[in-house]
């Protein structure tokens, strides 16, 4: 029952908030969750798949 990814930090930034987490793999990632409903992002991709429904 472990994690595959873990919260390490959210922060409010003028663009929405970005969420820095880390993979299963040990690899950080950041996510930017935009406030005006623009398109997010998604930084340091994994050769993992983060799907919650792939293994
Ligand atoms: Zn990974």
């Amino acid at each position: 029952m472990s994690n595959r990814n873990t919260l390490v930090s959210r922060h409010l930034t003028s663009d929405g908030v970005v969420v820095w987490t880390r993979c299963a793999c040990g690899r950080l990632r950041m996510d930017l969750v935009p406030t005006a409903g623009a398109p997010g992002l998604t930084a340091g991709p994994c050769p993992h798949a983060h799907s919650p429904s792939r293994e």
